[in-house]
């Protein structure tokens, strides 16, 4: 094979060869390291995407480097046959950081929401009461909450649904936001809500206010666990530990994932008291990857560092900043702006530009984002950012549709 120099040839190679199941901006990584990342070309682009969450300490923070490489010299994998060292600690820390008795490790985000939803399931059966085979659980339209085909079964997006049938029954779909019609789809049979606290594949979309904590009294009032799943809101990317806590909220069940594997392996989890988590025993569930000790080292020194509140701090402290920027910009190019932490949907007018096409004007500029549901563009950079970096990324914003507007 001849040598492979410009980013052309790797994304040539790559199409040819890899499943077109993405299709990623023009921009080859090659090295990566906090919020910047070089290209095989030795550009450098400022990363406000951050992996969709998953790196949210930005790319080999140091504690979480040093906590693999010390790991990879222990043990990597010892499958649940047997304990192993590092899980136990690390669950532990996950426990007290979220506040919930008990830990099930997974490994995908997807995992995790599956094992949720095994978990309602079962906690409906054998703790609620429920009729066999007739628990529901209530989801919300337009939500985002993996690949499978039972998660897909629920998703309302053609994209990610269509010819992927026959599909999982037992789910019920609500508008997001909507408490009085979540009320209405309560019935005897229901065992779980299943509600992203903050929609983010679906570009930053927050619930009206009060949403969260009249959705918590329902569940609380109708004997139904409230799931949230916090894989890409949670672990300090509005500025709280979890995204429910920004409004006071506890669930019954969290899934977590993404920024839990530190941004160098799959981590992910439920969380839950014993009470529910309890209907798991021996042989119910499993994997063979879930809770091995590299995971379990690197999770346990990501809860180590959110333990500190640092990063929770930054991203409330920059939030007024962000939100002040991009505000700044509608009417002038973009329609509407969303900000929670450092989390932000930007909806540029669609006659102006497609969520691609400022994408990659952004990234001509040295910003990394993407685009989600067509003029949609998501922005979440590092929680380790400073106010000055983040300028970077607003005012290569503010020159992008400035640009556009110009024709
Ligand atoms: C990314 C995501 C998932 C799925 O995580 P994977 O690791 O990609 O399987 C589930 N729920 C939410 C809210 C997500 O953002």
């Amino acid at each position: 094979m001849t040598q492979l120099s410009t980013n052309q040839d790797f994304i040539d190679l790559e199409n040819k060869v890899a499943a077109h199941n993405y299709s990623p901006l023009p921009v080859v990584v090659e090295h990566a390291e906090g919020i910047w990342v070089t290209d095989v070309e030795g550009r450098r682009y400022l990363d406000a995407l951050s992996g969709y969450s998953a790196l949210n300490f930005g790319h080999r923070h140091p504690a979480l480097v040093q906590a693999a490489k010390d790991q990879l010299d222990r043990s990597t994998l010892t499958s649940r046959a047997f304990h192993n060292d590092q899980l136990g600690p690390f669950c532990a820390a996950l426990s007290e950081l979220v506040g919930k008795d008990m830990i099930l490790p997974m490994n995908t985000g997807a995992e995790a929401v599956e094992t949720a939803l095994k978990i309602a399931r079962k906690w409906g059966y054998l703790v609620k009461g429920v009729e066999a085979d007739r628990a529901e659980i209530i989801v919300m339209d337009g939500n985002f909450h993996g690949r499978t085909t039972t998660i897909i079964s629920f998703s309302d997006d053609p994209e990610a649904r269509d010819h992927y049938g026959p599909y999982t029954q037992g789910f019920v779909s609500v508008p997001y936001g909507d408490l009085a019609a979540v009320e209405a789809a309560i019935h005897d049979n229901t065992v779980a809500v299943l509600v992203e606290p903050i929609q983010g594949e679906q570009g930053v979309k927050i619930p009206k206010e009060g949403f969260l904590p009249g959705l918590r009294e329902l569940c609380t009032d109708r004997n139904v666990l409230m799931v949230a799943d916090e894989i890409q809101a949670g672990l300090g990317r509005v500025g709280t530990t979890l995204a429910c806590q920004y409004e006071g909220v506890e669930a019954d069940v969290y899934t977590l994932g993404k920024a839990l594997g530190g941004g160098i392996v799959p981590v992910s989890a439920v969380a839950a008291d014993a009470d529910v988590m309890g209907v798991i025993t021996p042989g119910t569930h499993g994997s063979t990857f879930g809770g091995n000790p590299l995971a379990a080292a690197v999770g346990k020194a990501v809860c180590d560092l959110l333990a500190s509140g640092e990063h929770q701090e930054n991203a409330r402290a920059l939030e007024g900043q962000f939100r002040q920027a991009l505000e700044a910009l509608v009417g002038q190019g973009v329609e509407e702006v969303r900000v929670r932490g450092l989390w932000a949907g930007v909806d540029i007018d669609p006659g102006l530009l497609s969520g691609k096409e400022a994408c990659k004007a952004l990234a001509v500029k040295g910003v990394l984002a993407k685009d989600t549901h067509g003029s949609t563009i998501r922005l979440a950079p590092p929680l380790t950012i400073t106010a000055e970096e983040l300028k970077i990324v607003t005012d290569a914003l503010a020159e992008v549709v400035a640009e556009a507007r110009q024709g």
